[in-house]
C-alpha cells in the first residue's frame, strides 16, 4: 500500500514538474509598447519590458548605408527608407512617444542595465551583400555592449539565418521567422528553433512536438488574445511573442 502511495505521489510530482517545464515564456513584442508613455521599439519600451518581468523583449533592427543600426520595425520612419538614408537624416525622426529613433548602441547601453533577455530581429535587406554585413554588424555590437549570452537572433531571410549561425558566437540561439522551413530543415540548419506566425502554427501543430522531439524550441507570433494565448499553452510552447504581455502573465499565473 505504502509503495503504491508513493508510486501515485511520484507520478503526481512529475506531473506538476512538467506542467512548469512546460509553462511559454513571455516577449513582449517590440517591446512593451501598448502602454502609457512608450511607442513600438521605443527605448521606453524595452524598458518597460524589463519593468513588468518579461522574459525577453523583441525588437527589429535596420542598417544605414553608413553602417548605423537603427532600430525600426518598418522599412520607412515618417517616409524616410533607413537603408538608403545616412544615419545623421533618420535620426532627426522622432517616435510618436517623442523619443528620437534610437540607434542598435542606444539601445544596447539601456539594455546593458537591465535584465531581460533581447531578441534582435535583423530585417530582411535589399542585397545579399548588406545582409551579410548587417548580420556581422549585429553580432558584433551584442558582443560589444557584454550581451551575448542575453540576446537571440531571429530572421526572415534564409540568407541571414545562415549567416547568424555561421558567425554568432557558440551557444547564440537563431530562430526562423519565416514559417517555411521544417522542423528537419532548421535542425539541418543548426538553428535553435522556429518563431512563427500563429496562423502557421495552426496549420501545423505537429511541428511543436517534432520539434520538441529534435532538441529545438518553438516561439509563436503575435499572440494577442486569450484564447490564442490558451491554444499555444496548451500546445506547450516555448515562447510566447505578444503586444499584451501583461494580459499573458495573469494568464500564466
Ligand atoms: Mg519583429
Amino acid at each position: 500500500m505504502k509503495r503504491k502511495i508513493f508510486m501515485i505521489a511520484a507520478v503526481l510530482f512529475a506531473g506538476v514538474c512538467a506542467m512548469q517545464a512546460a509553462k511559454p515564456k513571455v516577449i513582449a513584442h517590440r517591446g512593451y509598447w501598448n502602454t502609457a508613455g512608450a511607442a513600438q521599439n521605443s527605448i521606453r519600451s524595452l524598458v518597460k519590458a524589463d519593468s513588468i518581468g518579461c522574459y525577453a523583449s523583441e525588437f527589429d533592427v535596420w542598417m544605414t548605408p553608413d553602417s548605423v543600426m537603427i532600430v525600426n520595425h518598418d522599412p520607412t520612419i515618417n517616409g524616410v527608407v533607413i537603408q538608403n538614408t545616412p544615419a545623421a537624416e533618420v535620426r532627426k525622426e522622432k517616435l510618436s512617444n517623442g523619443e528620437t529613433v534610437p540607434t542598435l548602441d542606444e539601445y544596447l547601453e539601456t539594455a546593458k542595465g537591465l535584465n531581460t533577455r533581447l531578441v534582435l530581429e535583423l530585417k530582411t535587406h535589399d542585397s545579399r551583400a548588406r545582409e551579410k554585413a548587417a548580420v556581422k554588424k549585429s553580432v558584433d555590437m551584442i558582443k560589444k555592449y557584454g550581451l551575448a549570452d542575453r540576446t537571440d537572433y531571429i530572421v526572415f531571410s534564409k540568407d541571414a539565418f545562415k549567416e547568424f549561425i555561421k558567425v554568432a558566437p557558440k551557444g547564440s540561439k537563431v530562430y526562423f521567422l519565416n514559417g517555411d522551413y521544417t522542423p528537419g530543415q532548421i535542425k539541418f540548419a543548426k538553428g535553435a528553433g522556429i518563431d512563427y506566425s500563429l496562423k502557421v502554427m495552426k496549420k501545423h501543430p505537429e511541428w511543436i512536438k517534432e520539434c520538441h522531439d529534435k532538441g529545438l524550441e518553438v516561439n509563436v507570433w503575435t499572440v494577442n488574445e486569450p484564447e490564442d494565448m490558451k491554444w499555444c499553452i496548451e500546445q506547450g510552447v516555448d515562447y510566447i511573442t505578444t503586444n499584451e504581455p501583461e494580459r499573458l502573465q495573469q494568464m500564466l499565473k
